[in-house]
């Protein structure tokens, strides 16, 4: 119990969704444009909402690999506010603070874990 942690609002929590979902939408929408030139944002968007796992991986043949990893980190951190398991750290299970998830939306450890795995070793970065 550490009083400085504090948790994410639902408000919060929504305004990270909606960011990471614009994201996805722009980096699925550049894949778009690689294959064909259409761009219809709001389909896309739609698509960003719906797409599986499945979708993500077929899609992000034509993706560079920057941003194939943005995508499985925004599809990772979408999949556990789904579940309710976003801002949960993933090695102690402690709630990670609301200001490192704004910072770090993608994060998976809580600042104590991320120290003690940066002083092991740096191989995982
Ligand atoms: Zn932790």
């Amino acid at each position: 119990m550490s009083a400085e942690v504090t948790e994410l609002t639902e408000m919060e929590l929504l305004t990270l969704k909606e960011s990471m979902l614009t994201q996805k939408a722009l980096i699925l929408n550049k894949s778009h444009e690689f294959k064909e030139e259409q761009s219809s944002m709001s389909a896309v968007a739609e698509e960003a909402e719906a797409a599986s796992q499945d979708i993500a991986n077929n899609i992000s043949i034509h993706l560079h690999e920057r941003d194939r990893t943005a995508l499985y980190a925004i599809e990772r951190a979408l999949g556990k506010i789904a579940d309710g398991t976003y801002g949960q750290c993933e090695s102690c299970g402690e709630c990670i603070s609301a200001r490192r998830l704004q910072a770090r939306p993608f994060t998976a450890l809580c600042i104590e874990c991320m120290e003690e795995q940066e002083s092991h070793s740096n191989i995982f970065q």
